[in-house]
C-alpha cells in the first residue's frame, strides 16, 4: 500500500451500516473495502482450515480468534489492489487486533488515518440485522429499509440470486451485540486517545449517513 494511502476504520455494532457505507465509500473515493466478516465467510464456504475453525464460533455470534483473523487480513493487505487506501469494516474488533494493525501499518511508515464510530441505538439493531439480505454480487438489501426497485432483481447487477447470513437471526444478533460491547467498543477510547476518532449519528437515512461520512473522508483523506 502506498505510504500516504488512507486507512479508515468503521466502528459500530452489527447492523450499524458498516458494510453498506464501506461499499459507498469504495464508489465515492476509490478505496477498497476490507471486511474480515466477508473474508471469514468465504473461508467457511471454501472449507479452508481457518474456515472450519471459524464456522461454529461465527454461528454462535462470538469472535473468531485473533490469530485466524490476523492471518486472513495480512494476506489480503498484501494484495496490490489495496494500494489506493482501505476501509476496514469489522476489523479491528479486539485490543490485540488494534495493536497488530498499528504494527502492520508502522512497518510501512503508516498509521490509521481515521476511525469513524457509527453511533446507533442497540435496540434498533436486532430489527435492522434480522431483515437484511444480499445479492450474489455483494449489494445489500433490507426487507424494510432498502428493497430493490424491481422486486427480486438486484438494482446493481440485475441478478436474481439473494442470500441471508446464518448469523443474522435475533438470538445470534444479541450475542454479537454482547461481543461488540465487551470486546470492540473499548476501541472507541483507544482511537480517541490517538486523536483519530470521529463519531457520526448513524440512525438516519442511508443517503444522509453517506454524505456525513463523505465529508469526514474528504477532510482526512483528500
Ligand atoms: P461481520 O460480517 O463483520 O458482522 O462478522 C461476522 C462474524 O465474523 C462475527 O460475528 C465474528 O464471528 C466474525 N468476525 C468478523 N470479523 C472479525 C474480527 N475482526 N475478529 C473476530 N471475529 C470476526
Amino acid at each position: 500500500m502506498a505510504s500516504n494511502a488512507p486507512v479508515l476504520i468503521l466502528l459500530g455494532p452489527p447492523g450499524a451500516g458498516k458494510g453498506t457505507q464501506a461499499r459507498m465509500l469504495e464508489e465515492d473515493f476509490g478505496l477498497v473495502q476490507l471486511s474480515t466478516g466477508d473474508m471469514l465467510r468465504a473461508a467457511v464456504a471454501s472449507g479452508t482450515e481457518a474456515g472450519r475453525k471459524a464456522k461454529a464460533v461465527m454461528e454462535a455470534g462470538q469472535l473468531v480468534s485473533d490469530d485466524i483473523v490476523l492471518a486472513i487480513l495480512k494476506d489480503r493487505m498484501s494484495q496490490p489492489d489495496v494500494a489506493k487506501g482501505i476501509i476496514l469494516d469489522g476489523f479491528p474488533r479486539t485490543d490485540g487486533q488494534a495493536a497488530a494493525l498499528d504494527g502492520l501499518l508502522s512497518a510501512n511508515g503508516q498509521k490509521v488515518t481515521a476511525a469513524i464510530s457509527l453511533e446507533v441505538d442497540d435496540e434498533a439493531m436486532v430489527g435492522r440485522v434480522s431483515g437484511r439480505y444480499t445479492c450474489a454480487c455483494g449489494e445489500g438489501y433490507h426487507d424494510q429499509f432498502k428493497q430493490p426497485a424491481k422486486a427480486g432483481t438486484c438494482d446493481k447487477c440485475g441478478g436474481t440470486s439473494f442470500k441471508r447470513r446464518a448469523d443474522d437471526n435475533a438470538e445470534t444478533v444479541r450475542e454479537r451485540l454482547k461481543a461488540y460491547h465487551a470486546q470492540t467498543a473499548p476501541l472507541i477510547a483507544y482511537y480517541e486517545g490517538k486523536g483519530v476518532l470521529q463519531k457520526i449519528d448513524a440512525m438516519g437515512a442511508i443517503a444522509d449517513i453517506r454524505t456525513a461520512l463523505g465529508q469526514i473522508v474528504q477532510g482526512v483523506a483528500a
